[in-house]
């Protein structure tokens, strides 16, 4: 991994050096993606699986060899296990509004989340349980089912175990939390929650997929989603996989041009996967960038990079848990690098703008998980979380940020 081959990593913000510290919000991008897709605009460009003209052609390809790509990548079977979305949100919602299209929700059932989820993983389970249409919001949920967590930012997996029981259709679980970098233990989840019921397991993986190698069948789960922004690659790429046998059952639901094989006006037949789930033009040279990201990081190796940043966030906790008046969220080891805390005396968002000034950015607020800081007793948390290109003085300038803005506030 070169650092330089990120091109925003030289900037200056506030005549100071870049430190980017909000990866778990979206990551920088390589050039060799910036290139990638600068070039499919440049000699490619053409919409897909419509044309017979050689650009057509090109651009067809280029989309479609993703699909294996990413498979591989995450050690999928089949490429028409993947569909791609707009984003891990678009992919949690997709599973939940074409689940509630088939017979496995006929007779309705319980969805078991925990309370470490992002809203993402929240309310699309929510909708499908308990919205009304005469009401703007969701209101009167019945059969969500909520795991908690432990004071040291572990999940309670066996009081999520309890919560499963024959009526439970949908256990939905992030890999990574993204305020307390807990990791949770999937395949043994997995395999508990099997052994109890017939539910379906879907994983959040937005936190996972850029910093840890993820084999879904190792795992065992139903559903794995996750974001090509988060991992290198453009925004509005999003992935869910799931297995063959599941999605052949899937309606979609999205409709359109591209995924029929047949129109007429008293029916309509879906095309095969993976198209019958391309509805309409989807973000071509976005999948050809998150290609190229994969590339990318299958060259730096998933292992190598999960190693990394073990090392970096021991580094980023051992500090700040030696600084005064520092309050960190989430466990002290074997957690990812996103690292969430609190200042005693200092607004977080005092505390990002003074960073700002150092040309720190950091993130603050909810992080899209309120009921998580409603448990955590705080409206918001400050969160700096690392990627492949941190170092130990991105962390030493946080430090020293931290100190500044104690000093301003004179706590
Ligand atoms: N789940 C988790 C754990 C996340 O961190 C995020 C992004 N913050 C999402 C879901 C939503 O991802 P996206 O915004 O890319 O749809």
């Amino acid at each position: 991994m070169n650092k330089n081959d990120f091109p925003i990593l030289q900037r200056e913000i506030n005549g100071r050096r870049l430190v980017y510290l909000d990866n778990a919000a979206t990551s920088q991008k390589p050039i060799q993606v910036i290139e990638a897709v600068s070039s499919f605009y440049k000699e490619h460009n053409a919409n897909i699986h419509r044309g017979i003209h050689t650009l057509s052609e090109e651009a067809s390809n280029m989309f479609d060899s993703a699909y294996k790509k990413t498979a591989c990548f995450i050690g999928a079977d089949h490429f028409e296990e993947i569909v791609f979305t707009q984003g891990t949100t678009s992919s949690i919602n997709l599973v939940a509004a074409s689940l509630l299209r088939t017979r496995y929700w006929e007779d309705g059932g319980e969805v078991i989340i925990t309370e470490m989820e992002h809203h993402a993983n929240i309310l699309p389970w929510m909708d499908l349980l308990g919205a009304k249409k005469d009401f703007v919001g969701i209101r009167d949920v019945a059969g969500l089912k909520v795991a908690k967590v432990k004071k040291d930012g572990t999940l309670d997996v066996d009081h999520l175990l309890s919560l499963v029981t024959k009526k439970a259709k949908v256990v939905a679980v992030a890999q990574v939390s993204n305020v307390l970098g807990t990791i949770n233990p999937i395949k043994e989840i997995v395999k508990a929650v099997k052994a109890k019921s017939d539910a379906l397991v879907l994983v959040d993986g937005a936190q996972a997929a850029p910093h840890m190698k993820v084999n879904v069948k190792g795992l065992g789960c139903d559903f794995y989603v996750f974001s090509s922004h988060k991992m290198l690659g453009p925004t509005g790429v999003g992935i869910l996989w799931t297995k063959k046998e599941i999605l052949d059952k899937m309606p979609p639901v999205f409709l359109g041009g591209g995924m029929i094989k047949e129109v007429h006006f008293d029916r309509a037949v879906w095309d095969d996967l993976p198209n019958r789930f391309v509805p309409g033009t989807p973000n071509i040279s976005g999948v050809v960038g998150f290609s190229a990201a994969l590339d990318y990081l299958s060259n730096v190796g998933m292992d190598n990079i999960a190693e990394y940043e073990d090392s970096l966030c021991g580094y980023a906790l051992d500090k700040l848990s030696k600084e005064n008046g520092i309050e960190i969220y989430g466990p002290l080891k074997d957690r990812s690098g996103v690292i969430s805390f609190n200042v005693k005396g200092i607004p977080s968002h005092d505390l990002a703008s003074i960073l700002d000034m150092d040309g720190i950015a950091i993130r603050t607020g909810h992080h899209c998980a309120m009921p998580l800081h409603l448990k955590l007793g705080v409206p918001s948390s400050a969160r700096a979380s690392v990627y492949l290109y941190n170092e130990e003085e991105d962390i030493d300038a946080l430090i020293e940020g931290i100190r500044r803005a104690q000093r301003i506030f004179n706590v």
